[in-house]
Parts: structure tokens; sequence; C-alpha cells
């Protein structure tokens, strides 16, 4: 069983595609929406979880994207459900994500790319455990 954090980054939230969003998500077999909030970072909030890319051109540009309006984040839980959603993410870049992805169904660009999705199970459960304490998880059949 493995742990994975979907964010609804602003762009996404603006573009009013929570419910799209969602809805690929409740499509998916073995996969339990545990945990879901909607919630705004602070300039704090964004530059910790996003500390791993503090280095990079691009982290003041991410913060302010990542500041500028609510975000919905939803933990998943499930077996596999780290690479399984990546897959359903698509590509970083949405110009290389495949058919049917949500970043290729909803994402402009390499910044502004819809949604995040945790990168390993390690971070899953670092990522999961930054929005929701583990009593907040609630699960559909247990
Ligand atoms: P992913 O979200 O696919 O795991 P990364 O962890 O590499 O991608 O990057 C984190 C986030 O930083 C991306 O989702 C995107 O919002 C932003 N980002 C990544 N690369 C760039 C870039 N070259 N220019 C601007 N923003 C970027
Ligand atoms: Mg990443």
């Amino acid at each position: 069983m493995e742990r994975t954090l979907m964010i609804i980054k602003p762009d996404a939230m603006e573009k009013g595609h929570i419910g799209d969003i969602l809805s690929i998500l409740e499509k998916q077999p073995g996969l339990d929406l545990i945990g879901l909030r909607k919630v705004k970072l602070s300039p704090d909030d964004a530059r910790h979880f996003y500390a791993i890319h503090k280095e990079r051109p691009f982290f003041g540009e991410l913060v302010q994207y990542m500041t500028r309006g609510p975000v919905v984040v939803i933990a998943i839980e499930g077996e596999n459900a780290v690479a399984r959603m990546r897959g359903i993410i698509g590509a970083t870049n949405p110009k290389e994500a495949a058919e049917g992805t949500i970043r290729k169904l909803y994402a402009e660009s390499i910044g502004e790319n819809a949604v995040h999705g945790s990168d390993s199970p390690e971070n899953g459960l670092v990522e999961t455990g930054f929005f929701f304490f583990e009593r907040e998880f609630l699960r559909l059949r247990k």
C-alpha cells in the first residue's frame, strides 16, 4: 500500500477543473481518496513543500504561482498509488504529456501544469503528512 498527494494547482482551480479532475480520480479502481481539503498555501508553506527545488531558477515563480489562490489537496491510498498517479497526471511539460492525461487535458505550460503528484512512495508519505493528520484519513470500505 502506498500513499500519494495530489494538488489541484491554482491554474486548474481558476479554470474550474476541480470536478473534472476528481472525476478522473474516482474512476480509478483501487485508489481511495482518503483525504480531501481546500487550502491556500502561504509563501512559507510553498517554500517548504518545494524545498527540493530551491536552487532552481524557477523557484520564485513556482512559489508565486502556488500561493496566488486556493488549491485542493487530495491524499490517495492504494497499491502502486504513486506510479499509477504519475501515469494519470502525465509528463511535467504538458506538451510532452500523453493523450488522456490530466496535464494533456488541462495544463498550459511546464510551469502552470494543473496538478502535483508525489514522485516516490517516501515523498508520498511526507507530502500527505504535510497536509493531513493520520486521524483525518477516511477509507471508503474499511
Ligand atoms: P513534477 O511536478 O512533474 O514532479 P518537478 O518536480 O520537476 O515536476 O517540478 C515541480 C514543479 O515546478 C512543476 O510541476 C512545475 O509547476 C514547476 N516547474 C518545473 N520545471 C519548470 C520549469 N522549467 N519552468 C517553470 N516551472 C517549472
Ligand atoms: Mg516533482
